[in-house]
């Protein structure tokens, strides 16, 4: 089921076709608030009432054109400027593909730079993890990043046997670092193949995250993940740890776990949710079903509600 979902989420034939039908718009709706940035400045505005703080994404991957990195950095830019006008904590995601990457490295950097400096000091511009064979550019471009703005963060894939090797070479640098499980599809030279393994690979860099060398430097650590037993392993370890419930957060998607969402943000940890939106849902909205075939019913029963 997951291969099926990861074939499907790079199908230019399947985006074509299945966006059209109403009733797979409707199951999107579960995870997006819209797709403008109205409708997610609206869904932020909500959450900050309930102490829960959001990142913004625009969707979007692997654009062809120099143009289109030039209209999604533009967007940011735009949207970076309404967060502040609006009094909003919100950062931004960005996915180095929609910022040319394929296109050329300084290309995909000189727009990158161009957001992290409009975001200021105070916001984290936050850099996804996309499938393997960009992660050597993305933690080069991050570093880069990194030694020019203090306010960048990047992401790191729980499954790839590398990343703990990544993650320790990481920590000396500060910065910010967002773990989660991994979303592609990867062969076992690349990634662990059973759940088991990420699960607990996730737990021993949250550590590695979490430990006294890494806070010594600064790290800002953001563990996004939806699963609560996780959660709990990770909230339990760090309260015998005696880390402050606001040295570190957890992120989460808009629209999954919101009770757990609400439950960290009232209990003090700090609670974070990534609001993706715009037009080109369907690879990203291909992964979610992946995530959880459980996702798949409920498509079904819109299906059989129109
Ligand atoms: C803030 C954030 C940013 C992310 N950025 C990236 C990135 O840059 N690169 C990348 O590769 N991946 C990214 N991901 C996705 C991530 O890799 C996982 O695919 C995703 O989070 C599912 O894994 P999980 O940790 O929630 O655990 P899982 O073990 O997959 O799920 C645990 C439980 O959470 C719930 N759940 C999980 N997913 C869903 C879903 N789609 N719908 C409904 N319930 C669900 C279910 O109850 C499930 O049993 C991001 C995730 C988050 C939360």
């Amino acid at each position: 089921m997951r291969s099926f979902f990861l074939a499907c989420s790079q199908s230019t034939w399947m985006r074509e076709r299945a966006t059209r039908y109403p009733f797979v718009r409707r199951a999107v709706s579960k995870f997006m608030p819209g797709e403008t940035a109205d409708a997610a400045l609206a869904a932020a505005q909500i959450l900050q009432k309930v102490s829960i703080g959001t990142v913004f994404t625009y969707l979007g991957e692997n654009i062809k054109d120099p143009a289109e990195a030039e209209r999604v950095t533009t967007h940011y830019l735009d949207v970076l400027d309404r967060v502040r006008q609006m009094g909003l904590g919100t950062e931004v995601a960005v996915k180095l593909t929609q910022l040319g990457l394929d296109l050329g490295i300084e290309l995909c950097y000189q727009n990158l730079r161009r957001i992290i400096a409009h975001a200021g000091a105070g916001s984290t511009v936050w850099i996804d993890m996309e499938a393997s064979s960009y992660v050597d550019a993305t933690l080069d471009l991050y570093r880069r990043a990194l030694a020019a703005f203090p306010n960048v963060g990047v992401c790191v894939q729980a499954y790839l046997h590398r990343t703990r090797h990544d993650v320790q070479g990481l920590i000396p640098l500060g910065g910010a670092i967002r773990l989660v499980k991994g979303a592609y599809q990867e062969p076992p030279e690349v990634a662990f193949p059973r759940k088991a393994e990420v699960d607990e690979n996730y737990f021993a860099l949250t550590q590695q995250l979490l430990s006294s060398e890494a806070r010594s430097h600064g790290l800002r650590a953001a563990l996004a993940t939806h699963d609560v037993k996780l959660i709990k392993r990770i909230s339990d370890w760090a309260q015998l740890q005696g880390l402050e419930r606001t040295g570190f957060e957890f992120q989460m998607l808009y629209g999954i776990q919101r009770q757990e969402q609400l439950r960290l943000a009232r209990e003090g940890w700090k609670s974070i949710v990534l609001i993706a939106y715009g037009s080109y849902w369907f690879p990203w909205y291909m992964r979610r079903l992946a995530e959880r075939p459980a996702n798949v019913l409920f498509v079904l029963r819109g299906l059989f509600a129109s």
